[in-house]
């Protein structure tokens, strides 16, 4: 026997209507790459998207056709994202801070067909263009006022294009399991692999994104998503936050602290979300101007593990939670975040901390194990650890065109390629990247326990532990170190501070500060170039 409830396939344009309907007046505010703020609404954002989509269809893009951006998070790119999906098309964010070849790459091998930019992207577009083989049309988000001179082909200004277009158009109808967006992994190990989201795929996820015991989200909320929407997949915020009904505040190219905290301030904002780096950025422009933070209420913090001493600080000076979370490209992105079950109730400060270190638990949508390497389940004890997997409806189930083959194991589980331990309140936590846990005498070393250490030291800024050969134990951890303004931390002095906090063996056995340490495009330290520096480093 069948249910008897409708179908209402699981669109993208929903999430717009919706926000349009229950929540039109709500304000979308961005710093805009001219310069000047801007203010729209979700109403205004759903009648220009359907304008794009007609102008799409004009334009001959059909459904599954791909769209490439490349471009900051303002009000035209998330028009863009609901334009394209609303003629069916697919979106492809692109990562600006990828090599050139990377980004020749990717959009070569995703046949995009229309790639919209930024101003501030048009020389780099000028670079490669002509390596650029699929792309028909370059559209730049601005208006005529603004339009370089370019050589880039078929070039308009994306408000004039816009104005050819009325908005009398009916969203393309394509089934919920269609294409909706792409973004490729940023390719740490080989050339980037395409993980390819669908309408389905993203409705479910920010609908998990949105609970309360994830970003918890509502019409209440001012959200601002500092993380790029051309990482992974904008953490949901360009679909939860309509959905939820939130204002949504789009900080631009500008992800420094000092603009960052313009933004916060300005608008009111209770929730926002990047990776660690950026709040690096945002701690010392407020250590250095006195600067508070009245009225935020949850920092999202993932991508890479968030130290201990950013969750203190964010608490104890600020009076902000921070939601510590895990996730990546191939997941939509969440996997996990942490908020407090029934069980911590009544943990005191230092409890609280613990709880927090770790990344959180799973929301509805995705079920996660942890295995040995013959696949056999490890228990949820807090210190068991293997290897991370995870199942759900926005999990991905293979690569884009099937570069890198099976990705699921038997069971139908993707590996992350992380190793976590998981405690009994379903609370996990990643231990590495599989191929950066250090393994010294048969036993691992996990760097970034080690690294959330070292930068709780009152002198260190960033900290990234490395593997380095060793002709007894394999490998031993190098610690590399770089110090705030101004301070010069000691070899002895940051050993000291680590002393007492780890097993004795997990000791680094050096100390090295450098100026700067490497990011990758998505600003997580770029262990592999740290490795090649000092491969042949000679310990103590
Ligand atoms: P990229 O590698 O392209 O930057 P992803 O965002 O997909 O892209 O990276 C996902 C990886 O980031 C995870 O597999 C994990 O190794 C790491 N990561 C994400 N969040 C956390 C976290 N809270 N703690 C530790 N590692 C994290």
């Amino acid at each position: 026997m069948m249910g008897l409830m409708q179908d209402w396939p699981l669109l993208i344009h929903r999430i717009i209507d919706h926000a349009a309907i229950q929540h039109g007046g709500r304000p979308v505010i961005s710093r805009s790459v001219e310069g000047p703020m801007h203010r729209t609404t979700y109403a205004e954002v759903r009648a220009r998207a359907l304008r794009l989509a007609k102008r799409l269809a004009r334009e001959g893009i059909r459904p599954g056709d791909r769209i490439a951006t490349l471009a900051w998070n303002t009000w035209r790119h998330l028009e863009a994202w609901y334009g394209i999906t609303g003629v069916g098309a697919v979106y492809h964010t692109v990562n600006p801070r990828l090599f050139d070849d990377q980004i020749v790459y990717i959009v070569n091998h995703a046949e995009d067909r229309v790639l919209f930019l930024d101003l501030t992207f048009v020389p780099l577009a000028e670079r490669l263009a002509p390596r650029l083989t699929s792309i028909e049309r370059y559209v730049v988000l601005t208006d005529a006022a603004h339009m370089p001179e370019t050589s880039l082909r078929g070039a308009v200004a994306y408000e004039d294009w816009l104005a050819e277009a009325d908005g009398d158009f009916a969203w393309t109808t394509v089934e919920e399991n269609a294409a909706a967006g792409m973004c490729y992994t940023s390719g740490t190990t080989g050339m980037p692999k395409g993980v390819v989201y669908s309408h389905r795929s993203n409705v479910l996820h920010s609908m998990a994104a949105l609970a309360p015991d994830m970003l918890g989200l509502s019409s209440r909320d001012v959200a601002m998503p500092v993380v790029p929407l051309f990482h992974a997949n904008g953490w949901s915020f360009a679909f939860s936050a309509p959905m939820a009904g939130a204002t949504l505040v789009l900080p631009g190219p500008k992800l420094d602290g000092p603009s960052a905290y313009e933004m916060l301030d300005a608008n009111q904002v209770t929730i926002t979300a990047a990776v660690p780096t950026v709040w690096l950025g945002l701690l010392q422009h407020l250590e250095a101007t006195g600067a508070t933070l009245p009225h935020l209420r949850r920092v999202v913090i993932g991508g890479s593990a968030c130290p201990r001493a950013m969750t203190e600080k964010f608490r104890d000076r600020y009076d902000v939670e921070v939601m510590h979370a895990w996730g990546m490209t191939e997941m939509s992105p969440l996997g996990s975040v942490c908020s407090l079950k029934p069980e911590h109730m009544g943990v005191d400060a230092e409890g609280w901390l613990d709880v927090k270190a770790r990344a959180g638990h799973a929301p509805f949508t995705v079920e996660m194990r942890i295995t040995d390497d013959e696949g056999r389940d490890l228990p949820w004890d807090g210190t068991s650890f293997g290897r991370l997997k995870v199942r759900g409806p926005a999990v991905a189930a293979a690569y884009f065109k099937g570069e890198g083959g099976e990705i699921l194991d038997e069971t139908g589980f993707f590996d992350t390629g992380d190793v976590a331990t998981i405690d009994s309140t379903g609370n996990m936590q990643v231990i590495d990247r599989s191929k950066d846990v250090i393994k010294s005498g048969g036993e691992w070393i996990s760097s970034i326990e080690l690294e959330n250490l070292a930068v709780g030291h009152p002198d260190v800024a960033e900290a990234a532990v490395i593997g380095v050969a060793h002709p007894k134990w394999d490998e031993r951890p190098l610690l590399v170190v770089v110090p705030k303004a101004g301070r010069s931390p000691s070899r002895e002095g940051v050993l000291a501070h680590l002393e007492g906090r780890i097993a004795k063996w997990w000791m680094p056995d050096d100390v090295v500060v450098v100026e700067e340490i490497p990011h990758t495009a998505t600003g997580k330290i770029q262990k592999t170039a740290l490795r090649d520096r000092f491969r042949d480093y000679r310990l103590p």
